[in-house]
Parts: C-alpha cells; sequence; structure tokens
C-alpha cells in the first residue's frame, strides 16, 4: 500500500483540502485506485457539534456520519462517496483509549501517548482499503493537537518502508508590497518544524497570491531540501474546480507515481 501525506505549514486554510482533493482525483483518472482519510486533529468527536459559522457545513456521508466540510470537498473532487473511515478525529482516538482502558483491555499497562495512542491511529489508518491513501493532516505543523498524528505517520512510514510513502508539505509564501517581494522565510521555517520531529517531505506545494518567481521557488528547494522540480507553486485560482486541471499540467501525478513507483496511465477528463 502506498500513502501520499499531506501536512500543512505557515498557516491554515492555505488549501491543503483542495490540493489533496484534487491529486487524488488525478491519481484516480490515472487508473490508481485511490481512498482518502482527513485527520482532525480537534478534541470533537465530529463535526456534528460544531458550530457552521466555524467550520462550513456539516457534510452527512452515506452511512450517516457527521464530518467537516473538507470531506464533502473529497466526495464532490473525487466522485467517490465518503464514509465515517475517511475521517479520523482526536476525540475519537482518544475516546477509544479511554473506553479500552475502563474495559480493562490494556492488561494492567501504563497508557501512554506512545505507544497505546500512536498504535491506535496506526491501526486506523492501515484498515483503510485502497492501493493509494491520501492522508490530510488538518492545522498547521507545530500545533500541539497535531504532534500525536504525526508522530504516529512516522513510525507508520518507519513501519511501512520510505518507499511507500510521499510527504507534501504545503506552505504560504506572502508578498510584501512595500518591498515589492515575496518573503519565503516562514515556509523554510515550517519545513524545519517538519524535519525536527524526524519528517522530510518529498514535495513542496507552494501557495500564494501571484504567481512566485522562479528564484524563490529555487530558494524553497534548497533549503527545503527538497529537489526543484519536486516543488510546486499553485497561486490563488479563479476556481478551486480548476486545480485539478493545474495538477495534472504540472505533472505532479507523474512525480508522485515515479516515487511511490505506482504505474499509471497517462489520463486525465474532469469535466465539473
Ligand atoms: P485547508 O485544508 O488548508 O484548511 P482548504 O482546502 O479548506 O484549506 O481551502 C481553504 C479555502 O481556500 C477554501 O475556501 C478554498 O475554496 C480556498 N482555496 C483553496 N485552494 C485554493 C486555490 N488554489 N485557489 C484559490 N482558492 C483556494
Amino acid at each position: 500500500k502506498k500513502y501520499v501525506v499531506v501536512t500543512g505549514g505557515v498557516l491554515s486554510g492555505i488549501g491543503k483540502g483542495i490540493l489533496s482533493a484534487s491529486i487524488a482525483r488525478v491519481m484516480k483518472e490515472c487508473g490508481v485506485e485511490v481512498n482518502t482519510l482527513k485527520i482532525d486533529p480537534y478534541l470533537n468527536i465530529d463535526a456534528g457539534t460544531m458550530n457552521p459559522n466555524q467550520h462550513g457545513e456539516v457534510f452527512v456521508t452515506e452511512d450517516g456520519y457527521e464530518a467537516d466540510l473538507d470531506l464533502g470537498h473529497y466526495e464532490r473532487f473525487l466522485g467517490k462517496d465518503m464514509r465515517r473511515e475517511n475521517n479520523m478525529t482526536a476525540g475519537q482516538i482518544f475516546k477509544t483509549i479511554i473506553d479500552k482502558e475502563r474495559e480493562g483491555s490494556f492488561l494492567g499497562a501504563t497508557v501512554q501517548m506512545v505507544p497505546h495512542v500512536t498504535e491506535e491511529i496506526k491501526g486506523r489508518i492501515r484498515r483503510i482499503p485502497g492501493e493509494l491513501i491520501m492522508i490530510e493532516i488538518g492545522g498547521t505543523v507545530g500545533d500541539i493537537e497535531g504532534e500525536i498524528f504525526l508522530e504516529a505517520i512516522r513510525e507508520l512510514w518507519v513501519e511501512e518502508g520510505s518507499e511507500n510513502f510521499l510527504f507534501v508539505h504545503v506552505t504560504y509564501v506572502p508578498y510584501l508590497r512595500v518591498t515589492s517581494e515575496f518573503k519565503t522565510k516562514p515556509t523554510q521555517q515550517s519545513v524545519q518544524l517538519l524535519r525536527r520531529i524526524g519528517i522530510q517531505p518529498q514535495m513542496i506545494a507552494v501557495r500564494s497570491e501571484e504567481p512566485v518567481e522562479e528564484n524563490e521557488l529555487r530558494k524553497i528547494a534548497l533549503f527545503g531540501g527538497v529537489e526543484r522540480e519536486m516543488v510546486f507553486n499553485l497561486p490563488d485560482s479563479k476556481n478551486v474546480y480548476d486545480v485539478p486541471s493545474i495538477v495534472y499540467s504540472y505533472g505532479i501525478h507523474r512525480k508522485i507515481a515515479t516515487r511511490l513507483n505506482l504505474e499509471i496511465e497517462e489520463r486525465f477528463e474532469w469535466d465539473y
């Protein structure tokens, strides 16, 4: 099984969900059996009780699970019905652990974040069917809530083999109007945060308001420890439904297939 893990840096709401769903769609069009997992590090069990002003629509899956709007993105982009197993929250994980502890399932062990919580997370990820699993980790690298999920995925990467993993880091490059320049420092620092917990991304997706110049992209590649051809710039699109075509035109699917040793057909039809 292969995994593409999408993390976010610098700030939230930069389009990780849209990009993950777009990559998933392109890979599906190329003949790969794709499944998705959105990890929400919040402590709610699901989005059903959350204020829609903060979290957008509550998206109800066909098996009755109340997820947040990202699962809606995945369903619409991928053309595949989402289910309970496509979303994981910290609330679900901790509830399971505490219920198990009360049942005595840990047989007297001291229940800990590592290994008990991480094993629970890894077990759930492993049970997701599919040839390629797109995992999107909600929030931003450096958030306390997200740490345990990143640790679990780092362990999974060690256990399943690095050849089966591709880490995509989505960042934001701001433009300073007064000095007329793009700023890559926040991106560099967010990659450093990832590395500090043992994860080196192989691909960096740079979101920005306007197209970022070649010089800046080269700098991001150099300081991020990523090949230049694995750094992609995604300036704001007029329509988010254009993003899958942009992903395809950049050849992101080919880079992913090569890295993960996946056989793909060059084919993409996207008519929304
Ligand atoms: P995240 O998953 O990082 O929180 P989302 O994917 O939910 O971000 O996107 C946040 C917002 O940004 C959404 O309203 C979405 O429509 C918009 N957005 C995402 N990607 C793009 C893009 N490439 N161009 C323009 N708008 C985008």
